[in-house]
């Protein structure tokens, strides 16, 4: 569910598109041109009907959009950074830097994108209302129709209390108030959206055995993405709660093995991969690291120029949020990591690498923390 597709930036948010979405567009299209508009607009042409089916996607795309940067926006006010939002089906995920801090924070973020697809619904509601006293009967307030519908629908299925909708967000901040517990007030919210999910698949299930094909589709798509979702969630939250309070420093290794950006790749190979058996190793050149150099640098320059070819010329320059820092939480250096998909990550005090952080230490003190039950 992770692989997307960047399309463009807002208010420096990055908007990137999951692909799910391009099933949804199809679908959402196919099922207004061929079946809604053409019974409740009869006599026009096919052609229309398509072009009317495309706007009215286009449109729900848009209010899913405005629905997903009032939550960000709120999120973003009351300090929190959100770097991407990834447009899903019925809805979106926004990536924050950082954790919700405090209940009172994520109950307003939460209610925000609700209230903006109400105040959609409203407005679409009243163009429909508008052109239909005007105009009278046309394709045009049949599209605003339709999208009033839509909103209105998405708000009531983000009010469902099952995390992580938004309903269910909300459901887990008034826990979280109340039990100052936010594991629990996650596991509780995360268990009625599991519970909300696996309805909709059956009732999709008896839907499409009942005939009504393309609706239980729908059903079970929505279901199967809840569902992944609420579990996907509370997993991130376990992960956060076991980590927090220790720092980079407390599980990085200190000695760490660099290497020459000289140095050749026939030698990097030789010496060093085969010798440390690591995925990676940081470049240091007059004492400060200014790359890292893995296995898929060496992948990508052919074995026979190997003897020639220097790791300089092949390595990944040090990104500004390529390092740790030994007193930052271990949590956040690990969402770097899984975020730019990376084994290990030099760890840098002034300057100067102390140590490293891989992602097998980090997953191998969450596994020993969950046997033992913490
Ligand atoms: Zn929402």
């Amino acid at each position: 569910m992770l692989r997307r597709i960047g399309l463009f930036r807002l208010f420096g948010i990055q908007v990137s598109l999951n692909y799910t979405w391009f099933i949804i567009f199809a679908l959402i299209t196919w099922t207004l041109a061929v079946r809604y508009f053409p019974s409740t607009y009869p006599g026009l042409s096919p052609w229309v009907y398509w072009l009317v089916g495309a706007v009215a996607a286009l449109l729900l795309f848009v209010s899913v959009l405005f629905h997903e940067f009032s939550h960000s926006l709120v999120a973003r006010r009351s300090g929190l950074p959100i770097k991407e939002i990834t447009l899903f089906i019925f809805g979106g995920v926004a990536q924050m830097g950082e954790d919700v801090k405090d209940p009172r924070t994520e109950l307003k973020m939460a209610v925000a994108g609700p209230a903006a697809s109400v105040l959609l619904a409203v407005l679409f509601g009243a163009s429909a209302a508008f052109f239909y006293i005007t105009v009278g009967r046309s394709p045009l307030v049949a599209v605003l129709t339709y999208v009033a519908t839509l909103n209105l629908i998405l708000t009531f299925f983000n009010l469902v209390p099952g995390f992580p909708l938004d309903g269910g967000r909300v459901l887990r901040a008034l826990l979280w108030m109340r039990t100052n517990d936010i594991r629990q007030a996650t596991r509780i919210a995360s268990a009625v959206g599991q519970g909300f999910a696996i309805l909709l698949i059956l009732l999709g299930v008896v839907s499409f055995l009942s005939g009504q094909l393309v609706s239980g589709v729908w059903l079970v798509l929505i279901g199967l993405f809840l569902k992944q979702a609420a579990e996907l969630g509370y997993r991130q939250v376990m992960v956060r709660r076991s980590l927090m309070g220790i720092k980079v420093r407390e599980l990085m290794t200190a000695e760490v093995v660099a290497v020459d950006p000289s140095l050749t790749l026939e030698r990097l190979a030789h010496d060093y991969f085969l010798g440390y058996r690591y995925s990676s190793f940081p470049v240091l050149q007059e004492g400060e690291v200014v790359g890292m150099v893995g296995l898929d640098e060496m992948k990508r320059v052919a074995r026979e120029v190997w003897p020639t070819v220097r790791v300089i010329e092949v390595m990944r320059p040090l990104a500004p949020d390529g390092y740790a820092h030994p007193d930052e939480d271990a949590s956040h250096a690990l969402a770097r990591m899984l975020r730019a998909d990376l084994g290990r990550l030099p760890v840098i005090e002034n300057g100067e690498l102390v140590g490293i952080l891989t992602r097998r230490d980090v997953m191998h003190l969450l596994r020993i923390r969950t046997d033992l039950g913490e």
